[in-house]
């Protein structure tokens, strides 16, 4: 479905990030898949060529806050494969905070991630997009549309992503520049593994679907979205939860 694109990730070591790589790379893309640390970007680049070693995949490790430092990697990436097709910005940190104990420093940490990062990583590809009507996919979540009932920061941040996805997509349909979103529910990843489990069952309880979603079937969605079969798509946020809606 993505034959011959390239697609940059952000988060893509880990989780929904890396299972959206693997769905990509399977799908025929070649991808540049970007995290936080060096030695997570090494290993799962390690653990892709070790599933198939033809996966044309690359790893960087930028700011994702820092202008200067992604026109930097994105200008690599478009030398090393040739054009940039797609970006999901998919990178982000979740909280469950109480507003009193709030820092400032927690604050910018979830709002530089969550929402200066989408918005910086996507002005930068916006050149390469052009030229390709390319695809911008953001992680929202089902909390962007509820709320949660701590760690305001982050359903904030995820409201703040839906916003953007619309207005952006609307900005951008007369360059055929797709802007979708997809906002997942309860998904098993360390984001939630994290999570206490007097926390985790009683939020399985309230999923329709009756169980947690898999990292791939966010990744599904993602290349849905990011595929010419959604080439009618633009400036939707899709959930993707099992019908949860807490
Ligand atoms: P995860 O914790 O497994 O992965 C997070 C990814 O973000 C990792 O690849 C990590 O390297 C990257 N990351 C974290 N901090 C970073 C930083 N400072 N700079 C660059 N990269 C950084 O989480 P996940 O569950 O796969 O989450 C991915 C996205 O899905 C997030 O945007 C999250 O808000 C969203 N989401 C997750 C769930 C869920 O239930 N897991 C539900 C709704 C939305």
């Amino acid at each position: 479905m993505l034959k011959g694109k390239v697609a940059i990730i952000t988060g893509g070591t880990r989780g929904i990030g890396f299972s959206t790589v693997k769905k990509f790379l399977d799908n025929g893309a070649s991808v540049a898949l970007l995290g936080s640390k060096e030695e997570t970007v090494n290993q799962a680049i390690e653990q892709l060529k070790k599933e198939n070693e033809e996966y044309n995949v690359l790893g960087f490790y930028p700011d994702l806050t820092c202008e200067e430092e992604i026109k930097t990697v994105f200008e690599e990436i478009k030398k090393h494969f040739g054009s940039i097709d797609i970006l999901v910005n998919n990178a982000g940190i979740s909280s469950r905070t109480l507003i009193e104990n709030y820092t400032e420093e927690e604050y910018d940490k979830i709002s530089d991630l969550n929402i200066k990062s989408v918005f910086t990583c996507s002005k930068v590809a916006i050149p390469y997009l052009k030229e390709k009507k390319g695809v911008i996919l953001n992680t929202s979540s089902m909390v962007s549309i509820y709320g949660q009932p701590a760690g305001v920061m982050y359903p904030t941040s995820k409201f703040a992503v839906n916003g953007f996805t619309k207005s952006l997509a609307r900005e951008l349909a007369h360059y055929g520049i797709r802007v979708n979103a997809v906002a997942p529910g309860v998904i098993e990843t360390d984001m939630v593994k994290n999570l206490p489990e007097e926390t985790i069952k009683p939020l399985i309880q309230t999923i329709p679907l009756g169980r947690m979603g898999q990292p791939e079937d966010i990744a599904n969605a993602f290349l849905f979205l990011a595929s010419d079969m959604a080439s009618y798509i633009t400036g939707i946020i899709l959930s993707v939860d099992g019908a949860a809606r807490s």
